[in-house]
């Protein structure tokens, strides 16, 4: 491919929104133009990485034993109603209405539509298990579309439903979706770690997520140096602390005015008290103000509202509006307490056995001293709703304290129960034939997002360092000096030698200084750089580049094809 017939706008300067490495690349690298937020073109650089990675992810999905199909991206609402998502979603469903006045979104996951098919399909056990995927263009109405593909609010996505009789039969196609996730990113050339992650929005009885480990990550992990324990901070769990110090004193519980303290840091502040003897209390609303709950953790720690979302089997958990907090605890944000309220608590295991505590006194600008757990309050549910902070030790062997790393999530896998198939009636006969509900899975892959991942985690200040397995072109050929015609005649030599090789290869036939050429081959990250110069030529020699380790050597021009044979599978093993 000769670069001056090709398309790849390169740029020097880049957009100040773009804050992270692999987006700043993406664009630079001329792989993708911006259209409106979170919305981009795909450029043809751009496409080729992302083709490789699709066609990495349909042999992974094909050898799992799962059949590719193509769903529509309009989704018409009625099914979404079936699960009740077209009122939970919330606002990253984007809902269309068309000329008729009939209401869709633009799929944004499509477990409604897969399970819609199957169930209209599929009778009998005989049929099961089966599993199903697509390679389609979702829509998230992100409310922060950023970094690019990283988070936009179009993207690609692998997405795959499977459906069985049973369990142990869904475990059994979890297990193997597990296995099929980790060649995909192994082969993209990430370093990847698994997690125990939340259901969220999804649902279902447990999942992991794939993180590729990086700064810029938006999620961040916790891991144990030495079980194999590792999950989102989102789902990660706590120890549960054994006793509390015994006080020997135990005055009676007091009032004292706390005036403009609302904060534990501000209370402590004005009562000398360190935090964790404070009693945190949160109000929450649960499924949009059906209910409400008190949350109670120690003050030196924070609520993690996924668990207790998770704890409650709530659809949606917001914290309470300060009008509510006064209206059901009788005094303003910051001032509540569990003594005396009159709302379902969830304590934290932190909290039992607190004696002495401070705690909001729910009245204003007063806070309770000398709480007792037990004889001042008592709770509905005692829990592990805690968030996981640093210095904590692992829950699994609590023989290490767990270390914490970003990550970003380029794949999901869930197991689902029969949250979906249940509530769309998907079901099947029996060998006895009786009707059963069919038990499902359900496993997702960004696309876009395994490229910039392996972008932000391989490059360096010139550019890309690309993957073998990912890289647009494998090969590329400098000429240095296009005006020789000997120069240009051995660049088309090698680009026609390594082509029938079976590499992609680009050849940077501009009429360009060789400083400007060697820029542009280093930011666009492509392996193997071959160098065709005059002085090297005159003595049958071309100079090859390793992009990743910046090494150069002069090869014989008759030898050349043994060298990239030999560089290129050092390159692919990595
Ligand atoms: P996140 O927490 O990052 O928003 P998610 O949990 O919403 O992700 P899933 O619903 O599990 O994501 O979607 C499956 C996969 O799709 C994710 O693992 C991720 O790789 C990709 N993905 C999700 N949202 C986006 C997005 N806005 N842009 C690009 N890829 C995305
Ligand atoms: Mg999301």
């Amino acid at each position: 491919m000769k670069l001056s017939r090709y398309f790849i706008p390169t740029v020097r300067e880049v957009p100040s929104e773009a804050e992270t490495a692999s987006h700043r690349l993406m664009i630079r690298a001329g792989m993708m133009r911006k259209l409106a937020a979170g919305v981009y073109n795909l450029l043809p650089l751009g496409l080729r990485s992302i083709r490789k990675v699709e066609n990495i992810v349909r042999e992974e999905m094909n050898r799992a034993g799962a059949i590719e199909a193509l769903l529509p991206s309009m989704v018409p609402a009625e099914l979404w109603e079936e699960t009740g998502r077209w009122s939970l979603y919330g606002k990253e469903l984007l809902r269309i209405k068309d000329r008729h006045g009939h209401e869709f979104c633009y799929g944004p996951t499509h477990e409604e539509v897969m399970t819609d098919m199957v169930r209209r399909e599929v009778k009998s056990y005989k049929q099961l298990p089966l599993a199903l995927y697509q390679i389609q263009t979702k829509f998230r109405d992100e409310i922060r579309p950023r970094f690019g593909m990283m988070r936009a609010r179009e993207f690609m996505m692998k997405d795959a439903y499977s459906f069985h009789t049973d369990e142990k039969s869904a475990e059994e196609g979890y297990e193997k979706m597990f296995r099929a996730y980790e060649h995909v990113f192994k082969r993209s050339g990430l370093k990847f770690r698994a997690v125990e992650a939340d259901t969220g929005n999804i649902g279902g009885a447990s999942s992991h997520e794939f993180m590729v480990l990086a700064d810029t990550g938006e999620d961040l992990v916790v891991s144990c140096p030495v079980c194999d324990y590792a999950s989102n901070v989102e789902k990660a769990e706590v120890v549960i602390p054994k006793h509390h110090a015994q006080e020997t004193q135990t005055p009676a519980p007091e009032d004292v005015a706390t005036p403009d303290s609302r904060t534990i840091e501000e209370v402590s502040a004005f009562l000398k008290r360190p935090a964790d003897q404070f009693i945190k209390t949160l109000v929450y609303s649960v499924n949009g103000g059906k209910e409400h709950i008190a949350a109670l953790v120690r003050g030196d720690g924070e609520v993690n509202e996924h668990k207790l979302k998770t704890l409650l089997a709530a659809d949606v958990l917001e914290m309470a509006t300060p009008e509510k907090v006064k209206e059901l605890t009788g005094a303003g944000v910051g001032f509540a307490g569990p003594r005396g309220l009159k709302l379902k608590t969830i304590g934290d295991y932190s909290v039992k056995g607190m004696a002495n505590a401070v705690s909001g006194a729910n009245r204003d600008g007063c806070h309770t001293i000398n709480i007792n757990e037990g004889r001042d309050f008592t709770v509905a549910q005692w829990a592990d709703i805690r968030m996981v902070r640093y210095g904590d030790a692992c829950p699994r062997c609590e023989k290490q304290k767990l270390e914490f790393h970003r990550g970003i999530e380029v794949g999901h896998i869930f197991r689902l129960g029969t949250k979906y198939s249940k509530a769309m009636k998907a079901n099947y006969l029996d060998s006895n034939g009786k009707e059963q509900v069919m038990v499902m899975g359900t496993y997702g892959i960004g696309i876009g997002r395994i490229a910039a991942a392996a972008i932000e985690q391989s490059h360096d200040d010139n550019g890309i360092i690309w993957p073998w397995a990912i890289a647009p072109f494998q090969v590329v050929v400098l000429p240095l000096n296009i005006s020789k015609e000997d120069i240009v005649a051995a660049a088309n030599r090698i680009e026609e030698e390594m082509e029938q090789e079976g590499y992609e290869v680009l050849l940077d036939d501009r009429d360009e200084r060789a400083g400007f050429k060697f820029n542009d081959a280093d930011l666009l990250g492509i392996p193997i750089q071959i160098i065709v110069g005059d002085k090297g030529l005159k003595n049958g020699e071309v100079e090859l580049k390793v992009r990743k380790t910046g090494e150069r050597v002069n090869v014989k021009l008759e030898h050349l094809k043994d060298k990239v044979k030999e560089v290129a599978s050092l390159l692919a093993a990595l």
